[in-house]
């Protein structure tokens, strides 16, 4: 199956308010190029340098989401340009991402990344630890970063109940933070489903999947 074909059939496959990431990660431009001719102007990278080195190479109305591990020392190099940084994992990352901001005039949107796994491996804050941010002063001093939502990624599992409670744990979570709302959050986003669970994601609340292998083919 071609990209263009893979995208259509995910796209047909979504409901109108939900947002398709294409995650293009590892992938060489002439694959993503394919994917934009197709219309997708959406892609999603874990990598900075990968993501860098794309966004020259690229045409200039693709949004850059940044939806890996964030790295301190790097956010500088996306600052200018990225559209959406979906993994935030704790307050000093956010001050980070809004000392870049400012240096371009730029308002950043984030996400905010919760755990939701019982993985050990996987990165992100407790909800408890996302409202604390969201309602603390200092957190109401940054000017220049936007926490638009709520990002997270299941246990990789064939237990769909498993999955499923994760997710609704997320879409709860989003719900708690959204009703605490604060002056530079405002919350809309919840990041969550991939290939193999993204359906499942949108039934429990997703408005925004991130969708790499299904589209791309897996990779190497
Ligand atoms: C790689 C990746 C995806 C896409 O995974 P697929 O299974 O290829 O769709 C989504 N989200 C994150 C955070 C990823 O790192």
């Amino acid at each position: 199956m071609s990209i263009t074909k893979n995208l259509q059939d995910i796209q047909e496959q979504l409901p109108e308010n939900v947002t398709l990431v294409a995650v293009s990660k590892t992938k060489p431009v002439s694959d993503i190029m394919q994917a934009y001719k197709a219309g997708q102007r959406i892609f999603g990278e874990n990598k900075i340098q990968d993501m860098v080195d794309k966004y020259e190479e690229m045409p200039k109305d693709i949004q850059w989401h940044m939806i890996g591990h964030v790295q301190r020392n790097k956010v500088k190099y996306i600052a200018s340009f990225v559209t959406l940084i979906h993994g935030v994992e704790n307050f000093k990352t956010l001050k980070e991402i809004n000392k870049q901001a400012a240096k371009h005039d730029r308002i950043i949107d984030c996400l905010l990344q919760i755990k939701i796994a019982s993985e050990d491996t996987k990165f992100g804050m407790s909800a408890n630890e996302a409202s604390e941010i969201l309602q603390s002063e200092a957190f109401s001093e940054l000017k220049n970063v936007n926490v638009v939502g709520v990002m997270g990624m299941a246990t990789f599992t064939e237990d769909q109940e498993q999955i499923k409670r994760e997710f609704s744990f997320l879409k709860n979570t989003f719900e708690d933070l959204k009703s605490q709302q604060t002056t530079n959050s405002n919350l809309q986003v919840i990041s969550m489903g991939m290939s193999g669970d993204f359906k499942l994601a949108i039934q429990c609340g997703s408005t925004m999947v991130r969708v790499g292998s299904s589209i791309f083919g897996v990779r190497g």
